[in-house]
């Protein structure tokens, strides 16, 4: 028996509609590409993202195409997103900081017709433009007046694309499954792969990640993503705070702690979300200045593992931090960290231990652990296993999947390894790439990094499996030293010694001025385990 309640399907364009009729004058504030701040309402969002899908329409954009949007956060690219969703067509942001040829190659597997470029990235367009077979036309995103001479490709710009079309669009009503957006996995370890999403997964994961447990988004909120809508589908931001009303702050290209912090005071931010290199400029800047962004009260944390260190200097400052785990697989929210029910009874200490955790799995989102046979493994906080997960924002297949990515159970392999515990928060132990196999011991280079940038001398640690002639790996640590420091390497040893297990300790420690940072802000660990493969022989032999 059917239930008898109405079949509305969950679309985009109803975010956007929502937000016209019920929050028309809350703000989109874009720290513009052409400088300056740029304010508007939810209103005028809604009707620019019509105005687009009537341009894209009239230009012979069908539903099912695919826009490629090679873009920072802006006001523009917000208007794609729900342009191009709206329509039934589907968004592709790209990260532009991918090589040149990945560039290439996830525009021809999303199979682009149209490109939308940001001013910072012509000539990275220009470059690329006779190896893009499947783009017919480019926009540029800019406004006439801004338009570069000389472009090597034929382009108009974006509001002489959109100028003169009417404010309302009849957004069609098709199934919820229906795709709305692709966004390539980082490449942090191995080829970009498209994530597919639909609708229905999008609404979704907006409603999940606003609950007062996860990100607890509403209407008095400010939210500044400090992560690129290229990464991780925004982690959902861009539709999060229109369907209930927040604010929404997009930085454009200004990342650095200063900007970030003065427009975060500006605009009376209270949450903002990021990565933890970009999150540890910011809390330089703070550090800097003394005081934080004054309504600043949240932070997420996410793509990596927030250290401890970093977790306390927030919460010095009155920020909770919100640690979260995730995939472009998962749209990307699967565990975010919350105080429960139970664990509010526990000591202060013990609740301070569970702070570096990545959180507990969102409701619409189920997580194990598993064996190498592929059996359970229990929830007791020790044991480790592969972390798979399943739920209606997790991928099924890739674009152009040859076969699903998942087992006959539904459940997706993350290539992550965690532990989870009595009370369900999960620990990420490593990434499985990453784990350190020394002697037979398994070494978590995240407890190794954690512990490490907890010395007063190192900012920043990055620990890496080198190949070793007696224990097969051994631990090797790379640090940039925190400002004015020089840490040694035997005082290092000596502290970690106090906080980890013997086998645990690396035998060298290698400072170095900066990281290698990937296209998402991540340390570049398969770099530095090439570029360090020999630490250990030469040291044997010397
Ligand atoms: P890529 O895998 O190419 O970096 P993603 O940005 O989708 O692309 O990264 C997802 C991965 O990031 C996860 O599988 C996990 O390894 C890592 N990650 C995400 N959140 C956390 C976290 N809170 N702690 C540790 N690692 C994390």
């Amino acid at each position: 028996m059917l239930g008898l309640m109405q079949d509305q399907p969950l679309l985009i364009s109803g975010i956007l509609e929502h937000a016209r009729k019920w929050s028309p004058r809350q703000e989109v504030i874009s720290l513009a590409m052409e400088g300056g701040v740029h304010r508007q309402s939810f209103l005028q969002t809604a009707e620019r993202s019509s105005q687009l899908a009537r341009a894209l329409t009239d230009r012979g954009i069908k539903p099912g195409d695919r826009v490629g949007i090679i873009g920072l956060n802006t006001n523009r690219h917000l208007e794609l997103w729900y342009g191009i969703s709206g329509m039934g067509a589907i968004a592709h942001s790209i990260n532009p900081r991918l090589s040149p040829d990945q560039i290439k190659y996830v525009i021809e597997d999303a199979g682009d017709s149209l490109l939308f470029v940001d001013l910072p990235f012509l000539k990275l367009v220009e470059a690329l433009k006779d190896n893009l077979p499947t783009i017919a036309s480019y926009v540029v995103m800019t406004d006439e007046a801004h338009m570069p001479d000389g472009l090597a490709f034929e382009a108009i710009s974006y509001e002489a694309l959109i100028k003169d079309h009417p404010t309302r669009f009849d957004w069609p009503k098709f199934d919820e499954n229906t795709a709305n957006a692709i966004c390539h996995t980082s490449g942090t370890t191995g080829a970009p792969k498209g994530v597919r999403y639909s609708h229905r997964s999008n609404v979704l994961h907006a409603l999940a990640a606003s609950a007062r447990d996860v990100l607890g988004i509403g209407a008095t909120d400010t939210v500044l993503p400090m992560v690129p809508m290229f990464h991780a589908n925004g982690w959902g931001m861009p539709y999060a705070c229109l369907a209930y009303g927040a604010g929404l702050v997009l930085p454009g290209g200004r990342l650095d702690g200063a900007s970030l912090y003065d427009v975060m005071q500006a605009e009376d931010v209270t949450l903002s979300l990021g990565v933890p290199t970009i999150c540890r400029a910011l809390l330089d800047e703070i550090d800097k200045r003394g005081t934080p962004p004054s309504a600043l009260r949240k932070m997420a944390i996410a793509g990596s593992a927030a250290p401890p260190e970093m977790i306390r200097r927030f919460a010095d400052y009155g920020i909770r931090v919100i640690h979260a785990w995730g995939m472009t697989e998962t749209s990307p929210i699967g565990t975010a960290w919350a105080v429960t029910h139970e664990t509010a009874q526990l000591p202060e200490t013990e609740q301070t231990a569970l702070k570096s955790l990545q959180g507990r799995p969102v409701f619409g989102v189920d997580i194990r652990i598993v064996d190498t046979d592929g059996n359970a493994l229990p929830h007791d906080g020790e044991t480790s296993g592969a972390l798979q997960v399943r739920g209606g924002w997790v991928v099924q297949r890739y674009h152009n999947g040859a076969r699903d990515a998942v087992d006959a159970d539904g459940w997706f392999d993350t290539g992550d390894v965690a532990s989870i515990d009595d009370h369900g928060f999960m620990r990420l132990t490593d990434r499985a790439k990453d784990l350190i196999k020394s002697g037979g011991e398994w070494i978590s280079s995240v407890d190794l990094e954690s512990a490490a940038e907890s010395h007063p001398d190192i900012a920043i640690a990055a620990a890496i499996g080198v190949p070793h002639p007696k224990w097969d790996e051994r631990p090797l640590l790379l640090v940039v030293a925190a400002d004015q420091a020089r840490p040694d390497t035997d005082d290092v040893k000596a502290f970690l010694a106090k906080r980890l297990t013997r086998m645990s300790v690396p035998d060298d420690m290698v400072v170095v001025d900066a990281l290698p940072v990937g296209a998402t802000g991540k340390i570049q660990k398969a770099k530095l385990r090439d570029q360090y493969a020999g630490h250990y022989t030469q040291m044997a032999q010397s």
